[in-house]
């Protein structure tokens, strides 16, 4: 199930800007619309769709929220083991990977 939009869309052309696949396009002042076979519910367009037109895949309207006061992910790096996943499915390509620093180094197992 994917995100969708409803008929309640002005075309403000704000979900578009911010999806980071692509799923989410239309034109200016014309229904927008979501590729279901690329949607992969971040909801970013629902928390910033200023008429509740986009609706989650369960059907509820998103909960908006201020662009500058979107949550940010950040890395837990005792955590992090150095799998390589996260920067194979980001959707943006906004992670790499780097070489190992003191500061970033793993614990020796042990
Ligand atoms: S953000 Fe909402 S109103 Fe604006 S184009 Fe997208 S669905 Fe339509
Ligand atoms: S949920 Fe995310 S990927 Fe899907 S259309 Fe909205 S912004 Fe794009």
């Amino acid at each position: 199930m994917a995100y969708y939009i409803t008929e309640a869309c002005s075309g403000c052309t704000a979900c578009a800007t911010v999806c980071p696949t692509g799923a989410a396009s239309g034109q200016k002042k014309e229904l927008h619309r979501i590729d279901e076979t690329t949607c992969i519910e971040c909801d970013a367009c629902g928390k910033i769709c200023p008429e509740g037109a986009v609706r989650d895949a369960s059907g509820r309207v998103p909960e908006r929220v201020k662009r500058g006061e979107w949550k940010k992910p950040f890395f837990d790096k005792k955590k992090c083991n150095g799998c390589g996943v996260c920067p194979d499915v980001c959707p943006t390509g906004c992670i790499s990977m780097g070489p190992r620093t003191p500061k970033t180094a793993m614990p020796a197992p042990g």
